[in-house]
């Protein structure tokens, strides 16, 4: 028996609470692991929340990231012992995830676990850090350098978001922190914003075309704040999209693309191909040391996801969740 967050559906009602699973009922998977690390994600907040349109198929256990030790093993790439990694590919949304003590998984998704990090570490970046890291790859492969001007980023107090400034930072790029949460502006000054703005300057319909602030974006929000995002990016530059934190609606217009030809980008995490993750975590594992991370994330146990899981949704919490199975 293991413990796990189940989500069941009973007709309309979405149930989640903690429970004992038999092992007998993991899913077919060709390696098997005790989880060491996971993660909540805003997703994962969804999933257990209101179930649908997360989870696919029920009663799933949801979290799409997790951090474990391989327990049996039919990969040629994996061997009993081995730490992996492993973020999306419908885990926890269509395949059971991580929020357990054990898991059965296809080998295709899978990563040996960087260079340099504990199975917490990895976690506290996880889905967020990885999507914060893709992002930055996007804007660089537009070629954006530092010299070109501010990069904005929005959602600047959750996951996404206090990824994507501490990796510019240490970039060298300069960056602007939007935020609804004033208060926290101190912690994004330490992660290496240097500048704090109110995030209802960009919330609300704004004009096609306005003043060119930003070189590029990274945008965890969309809705009006992408489309105003869009509209203030300077000639040429370029916006990252990957989230709907305010909404999932796009309520542009063609201006800033025909006028000023700026690009958007959509980021997916999801379904990456192994090469472009594998890139992404070495990047990271390049960029991030145990202190770039310190005041960036905190740890919870099994019992806690649940609760942890209402809070993030209402805003209440900062940086990343990491849901450490060896805690109690
Ligand atoms: P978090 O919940 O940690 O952070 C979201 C942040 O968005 C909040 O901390 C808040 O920041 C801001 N926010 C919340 N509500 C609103 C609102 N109504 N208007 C404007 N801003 C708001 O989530 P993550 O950082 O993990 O994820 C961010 C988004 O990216 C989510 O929508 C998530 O689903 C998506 N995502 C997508 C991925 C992909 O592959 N495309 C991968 C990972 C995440 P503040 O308080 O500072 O304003």
């Amino acid at each position: 028996m293991f413990n796990a967050i189940l989500v069941t559906q009973n007709e309309q009602t979405i149930q989640s609470k903690l429970t004992q699973i038999n092992e007998v009922r993991l899913p077919d998977g060709d390696v098997e692991l005790d989880i060491l690390a996971s993660s909540v994600n805003y997703k994962d907040a969804l999933a257990i929340t209101r179930g649908v349109p997360v989870i696919r198929s029920f009663p799933m256990i949801p979290g799409i990231d997790l951090a474990g030790r391989v327990t049996r093993s039919d990969s040629d790439k994996f061997r009993t012992g081995d730490l992996v990694l492993l973020n999306g590919f419908g885990l926890g949304e269509q395949h059971w995830g991580g929020l357990a003590e054990k898991a059965s998984v296809n080998s295709d998704w899978l990563i040996h676990l960087p260079q340099g990090f504990t199975p917490v570490e990895a976690m506290a970046i996880g889905t967020a850090g990885y999507t914060a890291m893709l992002s930055i790859i996007a804007l660089e492969q537009h070629g954006i350098q530092c010299a070109d001007g501010d990069i904005l980023v929005t959602g600047a107090s959750g996951g996404v978001g206090s990824f994507a400034i501490r990796l510019l930072s240490k970039l060298g790029y300069r960056v602007v922190a939007a935020t609804g949460r004033l208060s926290e502006a101190e912690y994004l000054k330490k992660l290496g914003a240097a500048e704090v703005m109110d995030r209802n300057e960009l919330s609300s319909p704004g004009k096609p075309l306005q003043k060119e602030r930003w070189a590029g974006v990274i945008d965890c929000v969309g809705s009006h704040t992408l489309v105003n995002a869009c509209a203030m990016t300077q000639y040429g530059g370029a916006v990252t999209a990957c989230g709907l934190a305010q909404g999932m609606e796009f309520p542009a217009t063609v201006a800033p693309f025909i006028l000023r030809g700026i690009s958007l980008y959509g980021i997916d995490s999801v379904m990456k191909p192994l090469s472009v993750r594998k890139q992404a975590w070495q990047r990271l594992s390049e960029l991030l040391s145990s202190q770039d991370m310190v005041g960036i994330y905190q740890t919870i146990s099994l019992e806690q996801v649940i609760a942890c899981a209402q809070d993030l949704l209402e805003g209440k919490v900062r940086g990343r969740v990491v849901v450490d199975m060896s805690a109690s």
